[in-house]
């Protein structure tokens, strides 16, 4: 049995006060037995969240982090700075990192190698995107975003990445996959990793894309979705909480 993991991105939202109202909401109201539960502020609020949190019922993520170790990097955040203010997950190549910022398979793959190396547990985004999906090559954009990082990291290591299926037609539109839509990419995602020779019955693979308290339980349902990764209903306590509590 993989216990369930639920995982809000925060994206680049918050405040000081916001982010406090609601932490403050959230340690009301999460029960988090059955379920681990991350939130990812952006870089700039880690610490603030973390400080927060203060009970260990809610571990704390970034968003992304750099691929290098440190030095002249302007702007960058590296992996070991993430596992200094005591941040225990890391989100690597979300769509909107691939598609804005020029994150390519290779480059993903170093970051996910990045974070491991620091100490930190990437949660590999992979998707395709209605094109991809409408062309019929969606398992195959999506093998592929799974088989670099497979070959950059090698098998063992790829074990220890939790992977989040998050089609990017489904990011922020209110249009989530089915459930029998997810169910069919995460049993083809976890088959592909055996077929790499990575023992993928223990790895997580998350679902992510306008998850919401009502649709939650379906997805919960399915036998290889193994939690969420949400965005815009993670900035509400009372939904978020459900989700988790779906899970
Ligand atoms: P959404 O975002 O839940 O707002 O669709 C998900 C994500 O981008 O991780």
């Amino acid at each position: 049995m993989r216990k369930k993991l639920v995982v809000g991105n925060w994206k680049m939202n918050g405040s000081l006060a916001r982010n406090e109202a609601l932490v403050a909401e959230l340690r009301k109201l999460l029960r988090p037995d059955g379920v681990d539960v991350v939130v990812c502020p952006p870089f700039v609020y880690l610490s603030q969240v973390k400080a927060l949190i203060k009970d260990a019922i809610i571990a704390v993520g970034a968003q992304s982090l750099s691929s290098a170790k440190e030095g002249a990097y302007t702007g960058e955040v590296s992996g070991s700075m993430l596992a200094d203010l005591g941040c225990s997950w890391v989100i690597v190549g979300h769509s909107e990192r691939r598609s804005g910022y020029g994150e390519t398979n290779v480059v993903v793959a170093t970051k996910v190698q990045a974070a491991l190396d620091s100490g930190v547990r990437p949660i590999l985004c992979v998707g395709e995107t209605l094109e991809q999906r409408d062309a019929g090559v969606a398992e195959e954009v999506v093998g592929s975003q799974v088989d670099a990082v497979v070959s950059a990291l090698g098998v063992e290591a790829a074990s220890f990445v939790v992977l989040a299926y998050e089609p990017v037609w489904a990011i922020g539109t209110g249009k989530t996959a089915t459930p029998e839509q997810a169910q069919a990419m995460h049993a083809f995602i976890r088959d592909r990793l055996v077929r790499s020779g990575v023992s993928a019955q223990g790895v997580k693979i998350l679902y992510g894309g306008s998850v919401t308290a009502v649709n939650a339980s379906l997805l919960f349902s399915k036998p290889d979705i193994d939690g969420a990764l949400v965005g815009g209903a993670s900035l509400v306590a009372e939904g978020f909480s459900a989700i988790c509590a779906a899970a």
